[in-house]
């Protein structure tokens, strides 16, 4: 069977008991960065064999992983944070798993976007994840553009290198419109900054940017 685990964004404890359970008892755990994983399966005294699964070798490492599947192996998939399957490579190998028939379950938790989006409190009932914008500036105007165009509240991703870019290009499309701006969520410095797009990158522009961040319009 293959497990989906949600492991923490950032506090370990928001790990859950059952999570905690299936990592201990699968006979693999295959993660995005055994390295960065292992902080956390140390922190608990997992001591499963674990293998890399990421962007790179999902296809070779997919095939090896669903034969041991195929034998009857129950595995754990984990990405670096948050829940596998959520712009991450699991996806790839749920989607090999569903083709495959393989008995497969998830094991729920931390998502970066559902975090930032009830914390921004900001219209819940209807929202639109969009990802990470494209890197370049007159795609990612372009895709602000489309988005604009929305009722919905919009959620995206976004990292330290580009969020000031982003930001001016939300302050062209959007205007004075309120923007929240999660930031490390659930680490020591978590912050939570809402205002139009000038103010905060005002407020950014004072140190450098660091960290992981949620954007929510
Ligand atoms: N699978 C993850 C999830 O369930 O949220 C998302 C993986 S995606 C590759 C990584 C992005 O998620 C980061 O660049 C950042 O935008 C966002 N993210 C992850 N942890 C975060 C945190 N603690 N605070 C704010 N954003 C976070």
């Amino acid at each position: 069977m293959l497990y989906i685990v949600a492991t923490p964004i950032g506090n370990l404890k928001d790990i859950t008991l059952r999570a905690l359970e299936v990592l201990k008892g699968v006979d693999l755990i295959a993660c995005e960065d055994t390295r960065h994983s292992k902080i956390l399966l140390n922190h608990f005294g997992i001591r499963t064999p674990t293998t890399s699964y990421f962007q790179h070798n999902r296809f070779s490492k997919g095939q090896y992983i669903l034969a041991l599947l195929k034998q009857g192996k129950n595995i754990a998939l984990i990405s670096d944070a948050g829940t596998p399957g959520i712009l991450d490579p699991g996806y790839h190998l749920i989607h090999l798993a569903i083709k495959n028939n393989i008995e497969m379950t998830v094991i729920p938790g931390p998502t970066a976007f559902i975090s930032a989006l009830v914390l921004s409190g900001r219209p819940t009932h209807e929202f639109i994840f969009a990802g990470f914008l494209p890197n370049r500036q007159q795609a990612r105007r372009n895709r602000l553009k489309e988005l604009a165009k929305l009722k919905q509240t919009i959620v995206f991703y976004e990292s330290c290198h580009r969020i000031l870019a982003a930001l001016a290009d939300i302050q062209q499309v959007f205007g004075n419109k309120e923007v929240v701006i999660a930031r490390e969520l659930t680490k020591k410095f978590e912050e939570v900054k809402r205002g139009p797009a000038a103010e905060i990158i005002a407020h950014f522009q004072k140190g450098a940017v660091r960290g992981e961040f949620v954007v929510v319009i």
